[in-house]
């Protein structure tokens, strides 16, 4: 589909570079008040005199990250600005300025790469982002893009994983396992179609996981609304690999141990229906699943009034001394130690 065959097609070494930078960039435009100069000098210019800055990179790789099979140009672009505005969200800071890095092959037209700065603009339009600088490189193989995200924050805002204290509550923004279990149907339509093209599958009852793992979107409404409730996590991470893992990680940062229970885990109906059709134990998915880019915070116990009975924040857990470790508590009470690829079943324990 991306095969340059059609002539109406413009290849992009037809251009050169700096006309193709030009060409992919001309629709972006400054507005954040930090960007005093964007693409077009050797360097971009920024006043960062005001707060903190907080700086984050990721490199996405064809066949690593994404499969162009099913996932389109435009979704890729718009994900790959997302991924990164997570981990700035996530310490509760806002973007301000991305730069993207993009090595293609020549089986990408411009066409193509057009659509692929689509979804870019989107998310920079979306989160009111400026894309301030990058480069272009021709790939011998597929495409890899490198986004880095720069954002700012009042320094007594930050969170860090860190910062968690005993018998502070955990919680979660949005609801876990849907990129997961639509990267499942994905997969499996991606199988159907090897085997018969012409099948039209009809994906309209798994629409919602689809679009969490095609088109997720960074929590910026959650920072925004922490902000109005004048609530300060004391320590957050974003979810990019999973429950576990990131419950985890604040654990080891924060050198205090969690309760997690089961049944106060936040999951759309849709990820439970899939998750039997697939046969996949539904916990197992939301804590080892990834790719929700939801927001795992600690609050101390006195915010309880502020986040309780919030649609958009669900209370699944506390922190704890450290010597407990990270337990999922389940609807029997019983304890199952949390680990990197999710939980110890009592098979295995
Ligand atoms: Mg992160």
């Amino acid at each position: 589909m991306l095969e340059n065959k059609n002539p109406s097609k413009t290849s992009i070494s037809s251009l050169g570079e700096f006309a193709l930078i030009d060409h992919l960039t001309k629709a972006f435009n400054l507005t954040q008040k930090s960007s005093v100069l964007g693409i077009g000098d050797d360097a971009a210019i920024l006043d960062l005199s005001q707060g903190k800055t907080v700086v984050s990179t990721d490199l996405l790789i064809e066949g690593v990250h994404f499969d162009l099979s099913y996932m389109p140009l435009k979704h890729l672009g718009y994900k790959a600005v997302m991924v990164n505005l997570s981990d700035i969200y996530a310490m509760n800071a806002q973007p301000t300025q991305i730069t993207i890095s993009l090595a293609v092959s020549n089986r990408f037209t411009l066409e193509a790469l057009d659509e692929l700065y689509a979804g870019i603009l989107l998310g920079c339009k979306n989160h009111k982002v400026d894309l301030v600088g990058g480069d272009t490189s021709s790939s011998t193989s597929g495409l890899t893009l490198s986004v880095t995200a720069i954002g700012n924050v009042k320094e007594e805002k930050i969170s860090r994983r860190s910062g968690a204290k005993e018998n502070d509550l955990l919680v979660v923004s949005g609801d876990l396992g849907g990129a997961y279990s639509g990267l499942q149907i994905l997969e499996r339509e991606k199988a159907v179609f090897k085997v018969n093209p012409n099948n039209q599958p009809d994906l309209s009852n798994y629409a919602y996981s689809i679009e969490r793992q095609l088109k997720p979107e960074a929590r910026k409404d959650v920072i925004e609304l922490l902000k109005e409730l004048d609530v300060t996590p004391s320590s957050m991470i974003d979810i990019s690999d999973g429950l576990s893992s990131e419950i985890l990680h604040l654990s080891k940062a924060s050198q205090v141990g969690f309760h997690l229970f089961e049944e106060k885990l936040p999951i759309d109906h849709e990820v439970i229906k899939i998750c039997e059709e697939f046969k996949l134990n539904t916990t197992t998915a939301v804590l080892n699943g990834g790719e929700d880019y939801e927001l795992l915070f600690t609050v101390a116990q006195k915010e309880f009034d502020k986040i309780k009975n919030h649609p958009l924040l669900s209370i699944i857990g506390h922190a704890c001394d450290l010597g407990g470790g990270c337990q999922l508590i389940n609807g029997l009470g019983q304890q199952i130690e949390l680990t990197a690829q999710g939980w110890q079943s009592f098979d295995e324990a």
